[in-house]
């Protein structure tokens, strides 16, 4: 029965939604979640759907929608049908279908499937107590409804009067059938309906909860496959109960593994990432929490490395754009055990990225303009090409480009080392040449000359020049450097670099 049913939703044409709520800014948990949507849609030639689910009004939190929207353009996974670019299908945000879900909840209550209840609070407060001094769990359901004032208790006339007042409306769940879910990635799940209690559907504040809304706008958005984290899970069995009970086909379920902690154990959270000091937005929230854009993610960066939290092409190949992960994604590799969140692998997937675009294309990036406002922009091009291998995040950036306008303190270390080996003397040699080389590109060679014919250690040469130039021994290729600064800077910084070996001895 319930392969049939995936059966049928497999010969939909296919809709996939992203269903987020605005309870704060997206973790990139969400952002996975509407990528494998928004890839499995695109996969199968289908449309890729938002729908903010805002009915907890004690939740909302302001601002969070425009996040969502914010988000999910700067991720390039913009809807096709969503609360701004409409659709046929709308109205997208739940709040504003509050007169369906009461059609819907009024079928039900026709049907037998779902009663008013109109307990107070202490009541069922007392009730659990009782339950569970005896050591057993509180559930409001077949075995003791008919012991709480409900639709099925009270005579009309009453339920009519008590309508006027606070009630909810309940599913009714018959005890002891097994329900039987199946989800395409963990395969076939089955719970005894006697450990459901009876679901509230619609809540003392008229809204739907989750459960309810979710099912019937997945049904009314004519959704094929619903995809999320594998924390609903649970409520898979619940929403079965649902579509059963309008005699409805279900759609297709994939719930989505965990994203680990880069300890492996237990869920990430923004904590995780505030202790060891990397985002877990992928745009900012606020001014305190940078997201991934702000700490030098290309959006092609991050949606490769969120690709691969829970998927696997089946190859080598870890390094997709956009498009290849479009082509190659398929839900046959995605896994289901957690995937552990490794920061240091998110910014070498960033870095390929990064190293796949040309200087220009680099430059004329917003994030790179502005950190390239201090340099001379005849300068850019080429000061990008020199160190865009080092780059792990454009904010990397900043330290791969300080020697430019400013040679680093001497690195005292490195001096000591140089000390002994007569620098001031190979700097001389150095600065004569330098001197004399009308252009640049020949000093290579011309130094090349100098170090063979005065035999000279040709790396210790390099060395001190290196250090000259930039007050350290790492960085990019020194003849790079070397022409960025160009022929007077380059200059100044080696015969400094003399008067500072010559003050040392
Ligand atoms: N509104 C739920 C959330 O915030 C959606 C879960 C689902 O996709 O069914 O994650």
């Amino acid at each position: 029965m319930w392969e049939e049913a995936t059966i049928f939703a497999k010969k939909m044409k296919t809709r996939v939604r992203f269903a987020p709520s605005p309870t704060g800014a997206l973790h990139i948990g969400g952002v996975r979640t509407a990528l494998f949507s928004y890839l499995y849609a695109k996969k199968n030639n289908g449309v890729f759907i938002l729908r903010v689910e805002d009915t907890d009004q004690s939740r909302y939190v302001k601002g969070s929608e425009e996040y969502i929207h914010q988000a999910l353009d700067w991720s390039g996974l913009t809807p096709d049908e969503g609360p701004s670019v409409g659709g046929d299908f709308g109205p997208y945000r739940q709040s504003e279908r509050k007169e369906i879900y009461k059609q819907h909840i009024d079928l039900l209550i026709k049907k037998g499937k779902a009663y008013y209840a109109f307990d107070k609070a202490e009541r069922l407060i007392e009730a659990r107590k009782i339950e569970e001094d005896n050591g057993k769990t509180f559930r409001y359901g077949a075995e003791n409804r008919m012991t709480f004032e409900n639709s099925l208790t009270l005579s009309d006339d009453v339920v009519k009067e008590k309508l006027q007042g606070d009630y909810v409306v309940r599913l009714k769940i018959d005890p002891g059938n097994e329900i039987s879910v199946f989800d395409e990635i963990r395969g076939n799940i089955l719970l005894n309906s006697s450990l459901l209690d009876d679901k509230i559907l619609i809540k003392s504040d008229g809204m739907p909860t989750y459960h309810f809304a979710n099912v019937v706008d997945d049904k009314l958005m004519e959704i094929s496959c619903v995809i999320r984290g594998e924390e609903w899970l649970p409520s898979l069995p619940i929403h079965k109960l649902i579509y059963d009970a309008f005699e409805w086909d279900t759609p297709m379920f994939m719930h989505l593994p965990l994203i680990l902690k880069p300890s492996g154990k237990g869920k990430l959270s923004k904590r995780d990432g505030d202790k060891e000091g990397f985002p877990v937005f992928p745009i900012s929230w606020g001014k305190s929490s940078l997201g991934f854009r702000e700490s030098g993610f290309l959006t092609e960066g991050l949606i490769n490395y969120l690709a691969l939290l829970g998927w696997n092409s089946g190859t080598e190949q870890e390094v997709f754009s956009f498009e290849e992960l479009k082509q190659n994604f398929s839900v046959d590799g995605i896994q289901k055990g957690g995937a552990r969140f490794d920061f240091e692998k998110a910014k070498w997937i960033n870095h390929k990225h990064i190293i796949r675009l040309s200087a220009e294309e680099l430059i004329s990036l917003p994030m790179v303009k502005v950190k390239l406002e201090r340099v001379d922009s005849s300068k850019h091009l080429a000061l990008i090409e020199l160190i865009k291998k080092r780059l792990f995040t454009i904010n990397d950036l900043q330290a791969e480009i300080s020697w430019v306008s400013e040679r680093h303190p001497y690195d005292e270390k490195v001096m000591q080392k140089l000390k002994p080996k007569g620098p001031d003397i190979i700097l001389e040699g150095v600065s004569k040449i330098l001197k004399e080389c009308n252009e640049l590109k020949n000093l290579k060679n011309l130094l090349m000359l100098w170090t063979k014919e005065n035999e000279i250690n040709n790396g210790l040469m390099m060395q001190c020049f290196r250090f000259a130039l930039i007050g350290k021994l790492t960085g990019p290729d020194l003849f790079g450097i070397c022409n960025i600064l160009g022929k007077n800077v380059s200059l100044d910084r080696v015969d400094n670099t003399i008067s500072y070996f010559k003050q040392k001895n």
